[in-house]
């Protein structure tokens, strides 16, 4: 995550210095056909835009599989009528895993 972040930071200022130092360097033209520096100079661009891209798809992607852990924590706490699996669903008293049948008031949970 961090590092997906200094990736866009990184990315990003290096595209900026890039375009800057792209944009004064008039002795190139920047126009094909290219020569061998202006090759270099868009051959730095794109790796930093790449980087930025990298960091920002790095992003999305610890969001997307951070949401889908909580989802699948989700469904892995609740029993098959979507009640949670270790609380009774009679009184609500919380139940350690395993525990059959509720101290509190006697239901029996049925295995899953
Ligand atoms: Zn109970």
């Amino acid at each position: 995550m961090i590092v997906s972040y200094l990736c866009i930071v990184l990315g990003i200022m290096g595209s900026a210095f890039m375009i800057a130092f792209i944009g004064q360097d008039t002795r190139y033209t920047y126009a094909p056909p290219f020569t061998d520096h202006e090759m270099t100079m868009l051959f730095f661009l794109v790796v930093c835009v790449a980087l930025a891209a990298a960091g920002v798809l790095g992003v999305i992607f610890s969001v997307v599989k951070k949401r889908q852990e909580d989802a699948l924590q989700r469904i892995q706490n609740m029993g098959a009528e979507g009640v949670r699996k270790d609380v009774c669903p009679h009184c609500g008293l919380n139940l350690a895993s395993g525990v059959k049948v509720c101290p509190r008031c006697g239901y029996k949970k049925e295995d899953s």
